[in-house]
Formats: structure tokens, C-alpha cells, sequence
């Protein structure tokens, strides 16, 4: 069944050369969803990707209900006291970028806006904001209890006019897509000279995955079809026409206990701690506990997740 849900992938989209070497066969370990994929590394310029991935009519097969990123319960809404707001500050760690709006009529969009936490937030900053979404579910729940314009489908399919944002946005969402350079494309149609664009991707040049290889969290395999280091993601921007400006390693380490659970599942199969590592991972205390070692490993450059700001430019 699973061999028509599945496409090759003929040539790499950042230089499209169709040489690739083999990097590692990997599997699905989260949810354990069927197929059989590869982690191969394009010859020319170095990215890192998935080869077969899911077809575009099969992604919806891989992201089951329960997929993480698209949960609202517990979502507090955008009204933080001052107290919350200080010590939100002070564990700042780095995951998205969100500065004050530079006039009253300024446009934030946000590509992959799930149920839509960061445009609230957005809002509430004085942001004009507009969220592109794929999911069903996540889309319902931003429209009707956010109130928020989110637009159902790809970001092609939106057709926003030229020159119409200030702040173009996408938070662990690149790698998810079939042609980033395709997107980014149009993020810089779409978006003013001179306005920013601001990204997070896990970060395949770290040592995590150098640690723990096939079982790193982060390769979500057959979710992410990219997978980008610093290096790849600035010739992405490149090649985008977008200028890269700044690369923030997030001080955050939460791939490693899940990582963790992936190893020892692995040789034990899922047990108690496994399932207490695999619940841990987007926990708040968890990211609080580990702050200063996150923050440390983010000064040397070595955490596993990345969040990118540049410039367009025409
Ligand atoms: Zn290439």
C-alpha cells in the first residue's frame, strides 16, 4: 500500500543537480507509520534530503490527528500579565522573532500557522496578521475561536499581492515543504523591499545529530523533506533572492530527550521512560530546567534548532 503513496525525488531544488549519496535508510519512529525512506545528501551543494518522500495527495496520511504542532489544549491566548511577560523574557529562548510593528498598518504573515498561538500573539503586539495553513482542523479552531484570517491551502494558492508584507514569517516549517526555493520565491514577491523574513528549522549540522544519527528527533521522518544546516539554508536565501542577516542558535535543547526514547525504543521497544522522554520534549518546565545548559550550547553554536532572519531584496 504504502509504495503509491511515495515519490522520488529527481533532482535537488536549491542547484538542481539529480547527484545524491546515501546518508542513512530511516523510518517513521514516532508514530510508526509504514514506508521505507532515505536520508541522501545532493553531491553538488551539500542539502540534505529526503529520497522517496510522501506524494503531496499522501501527506495528510502522515500527519495523524495527534501530530503535536497542531494541538490547541492548554493554548493560554495572548493576554500575558506583566509578571509572565518578564519571565517569558528572561527564558527567551530564541524560537521565533516577533518585533514591534513599524506603523499601525503593518502586515505580518505566518506560513504553516497551525490553529494560529503566534498570529494572536502578533495581533496583540498591534500586527495586521495573516496565516496560511494546511490542516483542517488547526484552520477551524483559528477562524472560530481566534478569529483569525487563515488562509486553507499552500501559500501559492493564497495569491496575496505583490509588495503586501512587512514581516514574512514560518516557525519549523520549511522543512516540511516539497520546494522551499519555490516558496521562498514567493515570499519575496509578496513581501515589501526591504521587509524581513524570519525562520526556524532544525539545525542537521549540530551535534545531536551527529549524536544520536538515524534516531535524532529532529529528522521527523517522513515529515521534514529538508533537512539544512547553516550553510544550506543561506544558500537556500541566496538563491531565494532574499539576504540572510542572522542566525540565532535557539537556546533550546528539548530534541534531546526525545532523541533519547528514540534510541533506547530502538533496542527495548517503547516502555515507561521512553514514554515519559517522548512527553517531555515541548513541556515549558522542561525547556525552564535546561535553560542554562540550552543557553550555554547556544552560545558555541551548537544547538540542534535555528531561527534565521533576512531582508528582502529587489
Ligand atoms: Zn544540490
Amino acid at each position: 500500500m504504502t509504495i503509491q503513496l511515495l515519490e522520488r525525488v529527481e533532482k535537488c531544488y536549491i542547484c538542481g543537480s539529480g547527484q545524491s549519496k546515501l546518508l542513512m535508510p530511516v523510518r517513521d519512529c514516532w508514530y510508526g507509520l509504514p514506508g521505507e525512506f532515505n536520508i541522501v545528501q545532493c553531491t553538488d551543494c551539500g542539502l540534505i534530503y529526503l529520497n522517496p518522500r510522501p506524494k503531496p495527495e499522501a501527506i495528510s496520511f502522515y500527519y495523524p490527528k495527534t501530530y503535536a504542532p497542531h494541538q490547541h489544549a492548554g493554548y493560554e491566548g495572548s493576554r500575558n500579565g506583566k509578571i509572565k511577560a518578564i519571565i517569558k523574557s528572561l527564558f527567551d529562548i530564541r524560537s521565533h522573532y516577533l518585533p514591534p510593528p513599524g506603523s499601525p498598518d503593518a502586515r505580518l504573515l505566518e506560513i504553516g500557522c497551525s490553529y494560529g498561538g503566534f498570529l494572536d500573539q502578533a495581533r496583540a503586539k498591534g500586527w495586521e496578521v495573516y496565516g496560511v495553513e494546511i490542516a483542517d482542523e488547526p484552520v477551524k479552531y483559528g477562524r472560530e475561536f481566534l478569529g483569525l484570517n487563515i488562509h486553507h491551502g499552500i501559500l501559492e494558492s493564497a495569491r496575496f499581492p505583490d509588495d503586501f508584507f512587512d514581516l514574512a514569517t514560518g516557525w519549523m516549517v520549511l522543512e516540511h515543504l516539497p520546494d522551499p526555493l519555490e516558496t521562498l520565491q514567493e515570499v519575496g514577491r509578496i513581501t515589501k523591499a526591504g521587509g524581513q523574513v524570519a525562520f526556524s528549522v532544525p539545525n542537521i549540522g549540530s551535534w545531536e545529530f551527529r549524536l544520536f544519527g538515524p534516531n535524532w528527533f529532529a529528522l521527523e521522518v517522513p515529515r521534514h523533506f529538508s533537512h539544512f544546516t547553516s550553510s544550506s539554508i543561506g544558500q537556500l536565501f541566496t538563491r531565494s533572492g532574499l539576504k540572510l542577516e542572522k542566525i540565532y542558535y535557539q537556546k533550546n535543547i528539548s530534541n534531546i530527550p526525545a532523541s533519547m526514547a528514540l534510541t533506547i525504543e530502538k533496542q527495548y521497544g517503547q516502555n515507561m521512560l521512553t514514554k515519559s522522554l517522548r512527553n517531555i520534549y515541548h513541556l515549558n518546565v522542561f525547556n525552564k530546567l535546561s535553560f542554562p545548559i540550552a543557553a550555554m550550547m547556544s552560545w558555541f553554536k551548537m544547538t540542534g534548532r535555528i531561527t534565521v532572519i533576512g531582508r528582502v531584496i529587489k
